[in-house]
């Protein structure tokens, strides 16, 4: 499920792509994707505007049309973007396609079919309407703090949840408790400032990595969990098998050795997935 980093790395594919080019068409393949728009709304309100710019929030890219006008994408559990260029045939499962002037098109491809498509007006509006929180990669330490030190649960039920910091999802979740030797299911009010910290510096540096190594799997780094996390997989720290449980309504992976189960567990706490 695409989570910051996977649409983090969309945003700059868009920019790089698909920027600056006069929309010549939209064709909607499959409408389940559209959010409070007809496809032929979609379409009159795009053709002939250009993508001007994107601004990424959470698991949400926003790409601006005009002044008051923004794309919003969520991709749901298998979105991805492709940008074709002229003989290119597009994907069986693209849903929705942007024509661009110079014959080259921007595929939304969606197998699973959770993708999200709208039209907003602007983005503090849709960020306030969803009781989005911050974006985690948009936050200081104090905040993380102040954040974590406000809710009580499950830690990794915290990180899950959107509308207290938006952008981590299942998988990073569990990479940044695994890195921070912190078991996913330990009570947030009982993690010490120093716990707090390496936390804070744990999901700063594996966000940032994934971005950087555009979310490759095969490229991230051996040491990370996220290699590991299947029956049988054992941690690449102490080489002792990893467990798994549900924690925040999630599977969750992690080595019981490295990072120790709190004495006193907290109640398991319903995140919100979007
Ligand atoms: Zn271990």
């Amino acid at each position: 499920m695409p989570e910051l980093p996977e649409v983090e790395t969309f945003k700059r594919y868009l920019d790089r792509t698909s920027l600056h080019q006069r929309i010549t068409g939209v064709e909607v393949r499959d409408a389940y994707v559209l959010k409070h728009v007809s496809a032929r709304e979609l379409t009159r309100r795009l053709k002939g505007r250009c993508f001007k710019n994107s601004h990424r929030h959470g698991k949400h890219l926003l790409v601006r049309a005009d002044e008051e006008l923004w794309l919003r994408l969520h991709f749901g559990m298998t979105g991805s973007l492709e940008y074709l260029d002229r003989d290119e045939v597009a994907p069986k499962t693209a849903r929705v396609i942007f024509y661009f002037g110079d014959n080259c098109r921007l595929a939304f491809d969606d197998q699973r079919k959770f993708g999200e498509m709208e039209l907003i007006k602007d983005i503090d509006e849709f960020l306030q309407t969803r009781g989005l929180g911050p974006d985690a990669l948009g936050i200081i330490l104090s905040q993380f703090k102040a954040i974590l030190g406000k809710h009580r649960g499950a830690v990794k039920a915290i990180l899950l949840n959107q509308q207290l910091i938006a952008g981590i999802g299942n998988l990073y979740a569990d990479e940044i408790l695994f890195r921070a030797h912190v078991h996913p299911s330990t009570d947030a009010a009982r993690l010490s400032d120093k716990d707090l910290a390496r936390l804070f510096r744990a999901m700063r540096h594996v966000l940032e990595k994934a971005i950087a190594l555009k979310t490759d799997f095969n490229r991230l780094p051996k040491s990370w969990l996220l290699t590991h996390r299947r029956k049988r997989g054992r941690c690449p720290r102490c080489g002792r098998a990893l467990k798994s449980a549900t924690v925040g309504g999630r599977t969750s992976w992690f080595c019981a050795h490295c990072q120790k189960h709190p004495r006193y567990p907290a109640k398991r706490v319903t995140a919100r997935r979007n």
